[in-house]
């Protein structure tokens, strides 16, 4: 049963888009679409990150919004994420593409690499995971946590455009809001094998799964994480920053337009991820 028919939630929005781009560090505003429109989209876990910027380009309908709001006033353990989804759920969304800023846990994921990962590890520690808190139980299949047609489509973008990126990779999310210690960064590194590492892929992933989106993350690495031993001047930082959110808009540019109306089924169960998930 779909998920919408089992939660009471505001009137729909009138609006309704194709795609969801949720920014990160960096992209609060994709500056790619056209005939935009600012929107607030209200839901039943309360306000979302930040109006919804509803623009078009070339023909798909996309709703973008900045995971930490403009201005950059929410950190990672405060943003609404049920909200977020929720809202870009009720605009009809089928697909969203998630950047994120990251650190490297590998020397050879260098800054300004690309990374769209195919598992991650969850270290967060009090976050809101699940739309199905009472009333009904759901456990949903994590195995392969992102939409593998979208994560094959931001590759192949990414390798057109000629940037460094890799295919596969571990993302661990730690709670934040702040840094890991050396000790911590060496136990993601040597023990747990993750490669990237951020604050605020999850619950975001889990959610999305749950509103049977398809989710995959464009992951970009600012910085080595602080097992390298490596310090960096937050102007290095700043610049690698600027230099991912340039990257992050052209391949949304031109990766978008190619999305097709429905996930291809032979690739993707993202949209079925409750058939089994409900007892
Ligand atoms: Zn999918």
């Amino acid at each position: 049963m779909p998920l919408l028919e089992r939660v009471s939630f505001p009137p729909l929005p009138s609006e309704k888009a194709d795609i969801g781009v949720i920014g990160g560090s960096g992209l609060y505003d994709p500056g790619i679409l056209e005939e935009t429109k600012e929107i607030k989209v209200y839901t039943p876990y309360g306000e979302p990150s930040d109006y919804i910027i509803l623009g078009t380009l070339k023909g798909r309908r996309v709703a973008f919004l900045p995971r930490h709001g403009r201005g950059h006033r929410i950190p990672p353990h405060r943003i609404n994420y049920r909200a977020n989804i929720w809202a870009l759920k009720m605009l009809g969304v089928k697909w969203i593409i998630s950047v994120s800023a990251v650190g490297s846990l590998r020397e050879d994921y260098k800054p300004g690499d690309i990374v769209v990962p195919d598992q991650f590890i969850d270290m967060t520690k009090k976050r809101e995971y699940t739309f199905f808190d009472q009333g009904v139980v759901a456990h949903i299949s994590m195995a392969d946590p992102f939409c593998e047609h979208l994560r094959k489509y931001l590759i192949e973008t990414a390798k057109e455009l000629g940037y460094r990126v890799h295919g596969k990779g571990t993302y661990i999310c730690i709670e934040g809001p702040r840094f890991s210690t050396r000790a911590e960064s060496r136990i993601w590194r040597d023990v747990f094998k993750a490669d990237i590492i951020g604050m605020t892929l999850v619950p975001e992933v889990n959610l999305a799964c749950e509103a049977q989106l398809c989710y995959a993350t464009l992951a970009l690495v600012t910085d080595y994480d602080v097992w390298a031993e490596h310090p960096v001047t937050a102007e290095e930082v700043a610049r690698v920053m600027q230099e991912n959110t340039e990257k992050a808009k052209r391949i949304l540019y031109e990766l978008i337009p190619r999305l097709l109306e429905k996930p291809d089924p032979g690739l993707c169960s993202c949209c079925k991820s409750l058939e089994t998930a409900l007892l």
